[in-house]
């Protein structure tokens, strides 16, 4: 029998007092133990699923279940399900990260006894325990977008979802709050996330829906979704004397020059290497490196949502 889904959507519609449908029939279903990635243009309608799953906002119709619970038959049980790390930093600036943690483990009726070692353990294992006992206005946003998830990680969700965690967050806090994110998915924690630094999603996502004006129009694996884009770009180094040259025409390939030792190469998958080469050599041009354009996903997604949507047959009218 298959499992019961972290997360089930059926048909979820949302339109506001204001008219704007948000949401057009979104059905989707995410695996327990997935770490899985919701991409979106802004406007798209990712907050407002998000909100529907943490009962911030209502649906019109349509259901959400989180592991197998209808937000519609208990939504305090849902809750107890779902760790939520919100966009906007939330709490009370001039609370202390541990009385914010122990607190909301308050509202979960979790004891205090069992809160207080739980709080310090996440504080720590999030590297913000040393500031544990002051108010959270001295933190840095970093500092605070950790305590975020620690505070999420309270009742011990099953699902933990994020929403943009990482915007804004410099390149070491973002790998210390991944290497967390991903222990934690290891250890069993379903993990969703929405984020633009697509990279990110290509890079920790093993599923992925697109979402694009109220509608799912992509939901697949990462890897088959990848694997769609059948156009690679290579982005080669040179020696910087050849900057006055021509470049020489390689049928099947779009030769770029980017600056005075860089050039990009778009071909197809299949396209081989060799003649690229030669026809560089023949112009005198040695590549002394080469390496692969690593921005696909957001080649593909400019494409989903920009160009036509190849999958529009999934998504619910
Ligand atoms: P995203 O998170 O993908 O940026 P949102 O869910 O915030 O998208 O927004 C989806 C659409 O719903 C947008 O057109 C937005 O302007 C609209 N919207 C969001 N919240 C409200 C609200 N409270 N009242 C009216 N319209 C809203």
């Amino acid at each position: 029998m298959p499992a019961v889904p972290a997360l089930e959507t059926v048909d979820l519609r949302k339109t506001y007092a204001n008219g704007v449908e948000a949401l057009k029939g979104v059905s989707l279903r995410v695996e327990p133990g997935d770490f899985f990635a919701l991409l979106g243009p802004n406007g798209a309608g990712k907050s407002t699923l998000i909100g529907i799953l943490s009962s911030l906002v209502n649906p019109t119709s349509g259901d959400a279940r989180a592991f197998g619970i209808s937000i519609h038959r208990d939504r305090g049980a849902v809750m107890r399900q779902i760790g939520l790390v919100p966009q906007e930093i939330n709490f009370n600036q001039f609370e202390t990260p541990f009385d914010i943690c122990v607190n909301v483990a308050g509202f979960y009726g979790i004891p205090r006894d069992v809160a207080r070692p739980r709080a310090e353990k996440y504080l720590n294992e999030l590297r913000i325990w040393d500031k544990a006992f002051q108010q959270t206005r001295m933190m840095s946003g970093g500092m605070k977008r950790r305590l975020m998830i620690a505070r999420a990680m309270m009742n011990e969700p099953r699902l933990l979802i994020l929403d943009e965690p990482t915007a804004g967050v410099d390149i070491e806090i973002r790998r210390s709050m991944w290497q967390f994110i991903t222990g934690i998915n290891r250890a069993g924690t379903t993990v969703i996330l929405t984020t633009h630094y697509l990279e990110e999603a290509e890079q920790l996502c093993r599923n992925i829906a697109i979402i694009d004006h109220g509608n799912i129009v992509e939901n697949t694996a990462m890897r088959t979704l990848l694997a769609k884009l059948d156009v690679e770009t290579f982005i080669l180094d040179v020696p910087a004397g050849f900057a006055g040259e021509a470049l020489p025409e390689v049928p099947g390939v779009k030769l770029t020059r980017i600056d005075a030792q860089t050039l990009e190469a778009e071909m197809s998958k299949s396209h081989d290497l060799n003649s690229l080469f030669a026809a560089l050599s023949g112009r005198g041009i040695t590549v002394t490196s080469l390496r692969n354009k690593t921005n696909r996903l957001e080649e593909l997604f400019v494409r989903l949502v920009e160009h036509g949507k190849p999958d529009q047959g999934r998504a619910a009218a």
